[in-house]
């Protein structure tokens, strides 16, 4: 017996410890494999904001796509044929924010679901007024607490196109990720923010819904949307840093500094994002 419980206790060691062995070691594998030429076209093509990232930072998200591709899968939904170039699209703009981070914040991501263009979800929500909505609404995109992104290809293209606007469907679900791995919205509503990071976001989340239940648009760079809550509120301000960051380290410098600290990247000093005064494009629902 005491032989069998120490054989028992040998495995789960195994097991526990070799897993994160054999998982590191393939991941090293991955990175290692030479860029696909059809990858290089992909992103010119179809993401022009990776050509603003320094040549070592576009090195690294290339090793990083192979890993996030070997590890995610993709489901085709609605009839949709997932291709080569669906999923080096989603993978180059889902691994930008997490350059500066572990590749482990995505651990709990499994799987994206791949519609050809809005999907309608059944909702029932009630506004600040009581007025109850039940019905359906069309998604650009959402990001699930069990690990799985539901994207539409066509927003996918239309927010790529554009890499300087600010609205980045890809971007705005995979921060949706992050903040459930990390909890980044969870004290932005608190009277004493127990940190720096609750009191920067907070206050400019805050800004936010007074700019939109004024109905102006000008008080800030981001989109009315984030005003929804604390959650869109950061989905909202990552499209933002990453998409128009010197803008918005001169609209809002506190808030961008702590999305620089987290993100441990420093957009503002890649290639120029828009003039000033450029406009958002319109953005289809996403949660
Ligand atoms: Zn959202």
């Amino acid at each position: 017996m005491p032989l069998l419980l120490f054989a028992l206790t040998a495995l789960v060691l195994i097991v526990l410890i070799g897993r994160p062995l054999w998982v590191a070691r393939q991941r090293r594998h991955l990175r290692a494999q030479p860029m696909p030429p059809f990858w290089l076209r992909v992103l010119q093509r179809r993401v022009p904001l990776v050509a603003r990232l320094p040549a070592a930072l576009q090195a690294d998200l290339h090793a990083r796509m192979r890993v996030f591709l070997a590890d995610k899968a993709f489901i085709g939904c609605r009839g949709l044929e997932v291709t080569e170039e669906m999923r080096v699209t989603v993978a180059a703009l889902a691994c930008l924010p997490i350059l500066g981070r572990d590749e482990t914040d995505y651990d709990r991501v499994r799987q994206i679901l791949l519609y050809p263009d809005a999907f309608l979800v059944r909702v029932r929500h009630q506004d600040r007024d009581g007025v109850v909505f039940d019905g359906e609404e069309a998604r650009a995109g959402e990001s699930w607490h069990e690990g799985q992104v539901v994207l539409s290809w066509a927003d996918i293209l239309d927010s790529a196109a554009v890499p300087d606007d600010g609205y980045n469907v890809v971007i705005h679900e995979f921060a949706h990720q992050l903040d459930d791995a990390h909890g980044l919205s969870t004290d932005l509503e608190l009277d004493t923010p127990p940190h720096a990071w609750a009191a920067v976001l907070g206050a400019a989340y805050r800004r936010l819904v007074e700019a939109a239940d004024q109905g102006d648009d000008t008080v800030t760079l981001l989109d009315p949307y984030g005003a929804t809550d604390p959650c869109e509120f950061f989905a909202v301000a990552s499209e933002a840093f990453f998409e128009q960051p010197a803008r918005l380290a001169e609209d809002d410098p506190a808030l961008y500094a702590q999305l620089q600290r987290f993100y441990r990247l420093d957009p503002a000093r890649w290639a120029p994002d828009a003039p000033a005064g450029a406009s958002p494009a319109d953005r289809v629902a996403s949660t």
